[in-house]
C-alpha cells in the first residue's frame, strides 16, 4: 500500500549538505501497522513527510495505493493526498473552531451538502468515543481529546493510509494507551493502512505489526515486531 524505493533526502543549506534519509527503502503491506523507531534526529520526520510528499525526496520512488507520487502533476497530487491522512503531535487543530467545524472542515471544501456533513460528522464523532463534545472548542479538551479530533478530521476524507508524526508523544501514558487502541480499531474496522513514527519502543511493541529502525537517515533493521525485538 506504501512502499518507498530508494529514498534519498538532503537539505541544502548556505555551506553544506545534511543528508537526513539515505537510500531508504521500506513496504507497507494493506492493512498493516508498521512503525518506524528512532532517535531524535534519525530522520523520522523527514522520511514520514517524504510520504505525502510534505518532503520531496532528492531522490528515489514514493508509491501510494498503486500510484508514484512523484510523477503526479500538482492537481493529482492534491486529489492523491486526499486519501493520505495525517495526525501529528500537536494536533494542529484549528483553534478558532469548533470540534464540528474541525472535522467538517474538508466536507466543507468539497461542498457536500450540509445534512449529509451533519450526519458525517456525527458518526465520526461517535466513532473516536466524542459524541457531546461538537460545540466544544479544542482549548477546552485534554491532549487525548484532541487528537480524537484530529483522527476524526482525518477520516473524514476516508484516507485509505494513516500516517502518524509522533501521535501519542505529547501525552501521558494512559491517555497514550487509549489513543493506540483507537488506531488499533481503525485500522481493524476501516482497513486503514498506519504508518507511524515513534521514539518509544512501546508504542511499537503494543500496536505494530512490523517495524523498521532508523539511525542516522538509514534503516538498520527491519521485520516483524516479534523477530526484531524478541528477548532471549
Ligand atoms: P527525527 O524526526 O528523527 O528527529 P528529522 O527527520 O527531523 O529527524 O531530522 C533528520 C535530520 O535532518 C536532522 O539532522 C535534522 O536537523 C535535519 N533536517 C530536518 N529537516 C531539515 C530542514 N528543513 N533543513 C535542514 N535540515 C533538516
Ligand atoms: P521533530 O523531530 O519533532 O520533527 P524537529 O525539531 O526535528 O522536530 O523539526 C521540526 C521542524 O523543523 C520540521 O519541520 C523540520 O523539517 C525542521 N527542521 C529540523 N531540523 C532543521 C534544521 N537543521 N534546519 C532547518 N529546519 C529544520
Amino acid at each position: 500500500m506504501i512502499e518507498l524505493r530508494n529514498i534519498t533526502k538532503k537539505f541544502f543549506q548556505k555551506t553544506r549538505a545534511i543528508t537526513a534519509l539515505s537510500e531508504v527503502s521500506l513496504t507497507v503491506p494493506e492493512g498493516k501497522i508498521f512503525g518506524v523507531i528512532g532517535s531524535s534526529g534519525a530522520g523520522k520526520s523527514t522520511l514520514i513527510r517524504c510520504v505525502n510528499l510534505l518532503e520531496k525526496p532528492t531522490s528515489g520512488e514514493v508509491i501510494v495505493d498503486g500510484q508514484n507520487l512523484m510523477d503526479l502533476s500538482p492537481k493529482e497530487l492534491a486529489k492523491a493526498r486526499r486519501h493520505i491522512g495525517m495526525i501529528f503531535q500537536h494536533f494542529n487543530l484549528l483553534s478558532s473552531r469548533t470540534v464540528f467545524e474541525n472535522v467538517a472542515f474538508s466536507l466543507e471544501l468539497d461542498y457536500t451538502p450540509k445534512a449529509e456533513i451533519e450526519k458525517r460528522v456525527t458518526e465520526l464523532l461517535a466513532l473516536v468515543g466524542l459524541e457531546g463534545k461538537q460545540h466544544d472548542y479544542p482549548v477546552s479538551l485534554s491532549g487525548g481529546q484532541k487528537q480524537r479530533v484530529a483522527i476524526a478530521r482525518t477520516l473524514a476524507s476516508n484516507p485509505k493510509v494513516l500516517l502518524c508524526d509522533e501521535a501519542t508523544s505529547a501525552l501521558d501514558p494512559a491517555t497514550t494507551k487509549s489513543i493506540l487502541a483507537l488506531l488499533k480499531d481503525i485500522n481493524k474496522r476501516l482497513n486503514i493502512t498506519i504508518l507511524l513514527i515513534t521514539h518509544e519502543m512501546e508504542v511499537v511493541k503494543d500496536i505494530c505489526d512490523e517495524v523498521a529502525v532508523i539511525s542516522e537517515g538509514q534503516l538498520i533493521e527491519q521485520g516483524a515486531v516479534s523477530e526484531i525485538f524478541s528477548h532471549p
